[in-house]
């Protein structure tokens, strides 16, 4: 999911980043491969030249030294040492006196190959082919070409196909003229095995320091002769016939193809004209393209380094713009979650700079209404608290009144009902208090009913429950309290107020009260009731003299 994310450029950093990439690739893989097309064509037109005029040079320079051996042969053919011995030779037929001019042709054709070293044999043969005389000692073959005799007759120069005489363990090439006597009658030839190894030293001259490899191939592939020299009997390399058939065709120039140590070259033939070979000039294609491939990895290195450069540029950027938006965010996410304490820092007075002053600013407002929100609600709850305190309370004694007193009574009534425990009910009348009011005021009056509730508040337990229940009379509720212990309790309270001396003035007695006693489920089933049996008790108290 990570991957598509980033497929997906969910992010600006990531659209940066990925826009920048693709800005820079582009124009930096445009350009290059237009430089790297252009610097390889130049390059191959240089080379193209370079071997091709190198392959023509050096036939140029073969063909001269070609025809230099023909014209060679043709002085050799045409001294008069050799028509005149053949004439004879002829004539004899096979006697005695023949033999002598045999030895006559051979010394002339021994004396010819000493001074002439680039031939390896020179022989005299008739027009079947045989063997006159030869200025070798030994006997070899000479392979004359097919339909030599009528170029013989002709009066033309016979050139044969080069092949590795065994006898004389090299490569030859033989070039026959014809011999005429008078009256331009051709009485047979004069071959001359002509060596290969100078072919190579001609193609030496034309090689400069060495950098490139000539060579003479025929029409299938077989070579000639090198420079630098190949290893191995003369005529045994090669190269494959289709290689050697797209050189001669020459439709692509420079033709890349496996060379003679097996490695790819590029080369170039030139044909030998008059002749059925060629001249290859190659070179290696690695030497010669390293300065391609070393401008290809300078630019590679370069676009690569472009690339960093501009990629943590943009991934820069993206920080800049995401770390404050990543922050808003965050920021934003806490004053929705109702923290108002977030502050940013400011960096920069770009666009986002001012956003998050905005936003600072924003974040304050809302701060202040909250807070404002915040001290109205906490005033509002303590208001709320009081009026719930006075809608409960009694403003004279600050005991309950007479409301929350029903309420309270009715549920205790109930939890009694339903767990099944006792409770008593304690009714309170202060004794011949109109009396008293009259004697001595109302104000004295309510400072005895507060006197009277702050005794009560004193007696009871805080478990113990105590209301005004109207004008002098209160209610006391005594939960899991059966009957003899609300009776005592009743006392308490009694003695209490007696022992208070409420509203003694001189020698007149403080005031007291009476307590009528009930209980439940013992005086009745229900609230009504027991406070109705409570009420028949103070009365029966008030009858019995009061104070009790
Ligand atoms: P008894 O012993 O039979 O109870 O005699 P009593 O005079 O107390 O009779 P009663 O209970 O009927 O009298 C109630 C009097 O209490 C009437 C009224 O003057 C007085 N009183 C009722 N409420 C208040 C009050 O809030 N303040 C003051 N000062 N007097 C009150
Ligand atoms: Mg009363
Ligand atoms: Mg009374």
């Amino acid at each position: 999911t990570e991957f598509l994310d980033l497929l997906r450029l969910s992010s600006i950093r990531r659209k940066i980043i990925a826009f920048s990439l693709v800005a820079t690739l582009l124009p930096a893989i445009t350009m290059g491969w237009v430089s790297y097309r252009n610097n390889l064509k130049v390059l191959e037109e240089k080379i193209r030249q370079e071997l091709t005029s190198l392959a023509s040079h050096s036939s140029r320079e073969l063909v001269l030294w070609l025809d230099g051996k023909k014209d060679d042969v043709r002085v050799f053919a045409s001294s008069y040492e050799v028509s005149e011995n053949l004439e004879k030779i002829t004539a004899s037929g096979d006697d005695s006196a023949g033999s002598r001019y045999v030895s006559r042709l051979r010394d002339y054709l021994k004396s010819v190959e000493h001074r002439f070293p680039d031939y390896a044999e020179l022989a005299v043969l008739d027009l079947e082919g045989h063997v006159v005389a030869t200025s070798s000692d030994r006997q070899s073959s000479h392979e004359m070409p097919e339909g030599w005799q009528s170029l013989a007759q002709e009066g033309k120069v016979i050139l044969g196909d080069p092949y590795r005489d065994d006898v004389l363990g090299t490569g030859v090439l033989l070039v026959a003229e014809p011999v005429r006597v008078a009256g331009d009658r051709c009485l047979g030839v004069l071959a001359a095995k002509l060596k290969l190894a100078p072919i190579g030293e001609t193609l030496h001259r034309q090689v400069p320091s060495g950098s490139a490899r000539l060579y003479v191939i025929t029409k299938n592939g077989t070579i000639l002769s090198s420079d630098p020299p190949l290893d191995g009997p003369p005529l045994s390399a090669g190269l494959p016939r289709d290689t050697a058939t797209d050189l001669f065709t020459g439709s692509v120039v420079p033709l890349e193809f496996a060379g003679l140590r097996g490695t790819e070259v590029v080369g170039a033939l030139d044909p030998i004209s008059g002749t059925p070979w060629g001249t290859v000039a190659e070179k290696s294609r690695d030497l010669e393209y390293a300065e391609i491939s070393s401008l290809r990895n300078v630019t590679l290195v370069l676009v690569g380094t472009i690339l960093l450069g501009v990629g943590l540029a943009a991934w820069l950027l993206g920080l800049t713009l995401v770390r404050p938006l990543g922050r808003l965010i965050a920021a934003a996410g806490k004053v929705t979650g109702g923290d108002m304490s977030v502050e940013l820092p400011i960096y920069g007075r770009g666009e986002v700079g001012y956003l998050t002053v905005v936003f600072n600013r924003m974040v304050a407002r809302l701060r202040k209404a909250h807070e404002e929100l915040d001290a109205t609600n906490k005033a509002l709850v303590r208001k709320n608290e009081e009026l719930q305190h006075l809608s409960i309370t009694d403003d004279l004694t600050g005991l309950h009144n007479r409301k929350h007193m029903n309420e309270t009574v009715d549920n205790e009534f109930r939890r009694a009902e339903r767990h099944g425990h006792v409770l008593s009910i304690l009714m309170i009348d202060i004794d011949r208090f109109k009396n008293f009011n009259d004697a001595r005021g109302h104000q004295a009056g309510d400072e005895v009913i507060r006197g009277v509730a702050r005794v009560l508040n004193d007696t009871i337990r805080t478990t113990d429950y105590a209301a005004r229940y109207g004008g002098e009379e209160f209610l006391v509720l005594l939960p899991y309290i059966g009957p003899d212990e609300a009776v005592k309790t009743a006392e308490r309270i009694r003695e209490a107020v007696e022992r208070a001396s409420l509203g003694a003035a001189g020698d007149v007695p403080g005031l007291t009260i009476s307590v009528g006693v009930a209980s439940y489920p013992d005086c009745g089933n229900d609230a009504e009731a027991v406070i109705r049996e409570a009420d028949l008790a103070l009365y029966k108290a008030k009858r019995a003299g009061r104070n009790q």
